[in-house]
């Protein structure tokens, strides 16, 4: 990570640490175990890689040209031009690798719910201005089925854009969309095998709260975009006024 921004981030760390995050800071350090460093110790911190600049604002992808970051301007993908996928634009922050990936592990899997607002804080780098670049947006985080949400105990895209939407305003809508049948986890599958996984699985259960907005579709990791494709989809029946998609960290090729 560059080093203003390492800098930058250990402030916003250091100033949630005096507010009511500072009871996580006697936890351990989620990248590395770390006694009396968590969330995440100074060395894991800088460990932590974010986005590159130079990605298509429609699918996140990276371009193979740099005339983006030059200008400061847009571009699109050729893959996006050709054939455009059911959203609008697309950003994520962080690269799903090392300290990062053991955060979202220990705040997915071992009941750290607390571990939300760190994440935001980090994510939120790239993130935030994303978002109040788009004012007045309705963010809906990817459901869980009944089972799992039973299982975990809470919605983890949920409480990560709630943490996200506390620092910019958006409006959070946890059960605006349902998911319909419970699906096996999308791990270990191709991208085939994920699109085929996750069809069908959702329906928007409270259109009114949509229709003739700006949505925008969240989940904590974009690993094919199978689950964030399929909402989009299904919202977009419902005619709001347009769709994007965001997510914390992507995993796979990028
Ligand atoms: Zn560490
Ligand atoms: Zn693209």
């Amino acid at each position: 990570m560059a080093y203003y921004v390492l800098m930058r981030l250990r402030e916003r760390f250091a100033h949630a640490a005096r507010g009511a995050l500072g009871l996580i800071f006697h936890e351990a350090c989620a990248g590395c175990g770390a006694a009396g460093s968590g969330p995440l110790c100074v060395a894991c911190m800088g460990d932590v890689r974010l986005r590159p600049r130079n990605l298509c604002a429609m699918c996140a992808r990276p371009l193979d040209f740099d005339y983006a970051i030059e200008t400061g301007a847009e571009y699109e993908c050729g893959a996006c031009r050709a054939d455009p996928p059911p959203y609008d634009a697309a950003c994520w922050a962080l690269y799903y690798e090392g300290a990062a990936r053991e955060l979202v592990h220990a705040f997915k899997f071992s009941g750290r719910r607390g571990l939300a607002k760190p994440l935001a804080l980090l994510a939120g780098e790239v993130l935030e201005p994303w978002l109040l670049a788009r004012p007045g947006a309705v963010i809906v985080p990817a459901p869980l089925s009944w089972r799992r949400l039973y299982a975990r105990g809470y919605n983890h895209a949920y409480l990560l854009a709630r943490a996200l939407a506390r620092r910019t305003g958006h409006e959070v809508i946890e059960d605006a969309v349902r998911r319909v049948r419970h699906t096996p986890p999308q791990f270990g599958l191709n991208i085939k095998e994920r699109a085929a996984n996750v069809k069908g699985a959702f329906c928007v259960v409270k259109p009114a709260a949509l229709e003739g907005r700006d949505v925008i579709v969240f989940d904590d990791i974009l690993t094919t975009g199978a689950t964030v494709t399929e909402l989009a989809k299904v919202i977009r029946k419902i005619k709001p006024a347009s769709v994007a998609v965001a997510a914390a960290l992507r995993a796979g090729e990028v």
